[in-house]
């Protein structure tokens, strides 16, 4: 008997995200939950009918009670982000949602790992541990793996290489603060320039800066061609899934809570974290230039100030 997933919110991203782990190893069974009932009932169907054609995992829709015993608990429930508003635009509503959410998971399935994306995706672990109380590894936002696979995307294509050859990461905010890191950005060994420079495609500074922007913008740019980015982050939410079922132990640039970094108290960033059945590690912070640590550390404060904010509205209403 393979592992339940439940999945709360199946618009684009948890449709998305559920059609992929209808496939993945380990999982058998994948509980569709949404207020829109008849929309979740949908989408099992939809999605099961595909699923028919292989061993794959049993797809149906549910209520909260279906969650109980669930491995992982997928939370994409709530608004999407609108032309012209920023992640951070979204957080008094989906808090809000998602706080909902939370006390019904909790209570039915208190051994899941909560895996979130809804936006803004690094508020919510926070959400989890300060007001329900879950221990921070079992929390873990989808963060700055999107922008990890975007940024390891690009360079794949400037150096004609695989995209699993290249292991460069982005962390801090799911957003406009996020951190391209280069000074560890490596491909077989070789630091990332070193090896574009010995590629004969040298990446100059220029270059850097028009791949960072590419990179902190292409939710937007995929909004305005379809109004709508879920299959990036499906395949995100599918692949940390897959290594909490197998207890794989990789490593992933997820954001948890962390209650200090770089000074800055209270917080939830993307950071390296080993991602396993219990859910995600301590995070590790990796050395970095100072420039890096710095927009990092400004990246942090940021995330501060949002969840302080929301945690504050939140109680008030
Ligand atoms: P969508 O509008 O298509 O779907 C949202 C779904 O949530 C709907 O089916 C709605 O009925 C459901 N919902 C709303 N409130 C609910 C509640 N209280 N209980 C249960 N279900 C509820 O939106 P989408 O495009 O699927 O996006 C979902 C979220 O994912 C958004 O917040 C979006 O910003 C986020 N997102 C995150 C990333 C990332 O990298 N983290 C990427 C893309 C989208």
């Amino acid at each position: 008997m393979g592992a339940r997933i439940g999945v709360i919110g199946t618009g684009l991203v948890g449709a998305a995200a559920a059609y992929l782990l209808s496939s993945t190893p380990g999982v058998s069974e994948v509980v569709l939950v949404d207020m829109n009932a008849a929309r979740a009932a949908s989408e099992a169907a939809d999605i099961g009918h595909a699923a028919a054609f292989g061993p794959a995992a049993r797809v149906v829709e549910g209520g909260y009670g279906d969650l109980a015993g669930a491995s992982v608990v997928v939370i994409t429930a709530g608004a999407s982000l609108q032309p012209g508003q920023t992640r951070l635009d979204l957080l008094k509503q989906n808090l809000g949602i998602t706080d909902g959410i939370l006390a019904q998971v909790v209570r039915v399935a208190p051994g899941a790992v909560l895996l979130f994306a809804t936006n803004p995706v690094d508020a919510m672990p926070a959400l989890a541990v300060r007001r329900h109380g879950v221990a921070p590894g079992r929390a873990i936002g989808t963060g700055c793996m999107l922008d990890s696979i975007r940024f390891r995307d690009r360079l794949a294509h400037i150096l004609d290489v695989s995209p699993v050859a290249v292991h460069a990461y982005v962390y801090g905010e799911h957003g406009d603060s996020q951190v391209l890191c280069w000074s560890n950005a490596v491909v077989g060994g070789l630091p990332l320039l070193e090896f574009a420079a010995q590629r004969g495609r040298a990446i100059d500074a220029r270059e850097q800066q028009a791949i960072a922007e590419d990179v902190r913008t292409a939710a937007y740019r995929i909004k305005a061609g379809k109004g709508v980015s879920n299959f990036g982050i499906g395949g995100c939410i599918e692949r940390l899934v897959r290594a909490i079922v197998g207890d794989e132990k990789g490593v992933f640039s997820v954001s948890t809570f962390m209650p200090q970094l770089l000074g800055v108290r209270d917080t939830c960033v993307s950071l390296p974290h080993v991602i396993g059945a219990q859910g995600a590690s301590q995070p590790f912070v990796p050395p970095l230039s100072a420039a890096e640590t710095q927009a990092l550390a400004g990246s942090a404060a940021i995330l501060r100030d949002t969840i302080a904010g929301g945690l504050k509205t939140l109680a008030a209403a």
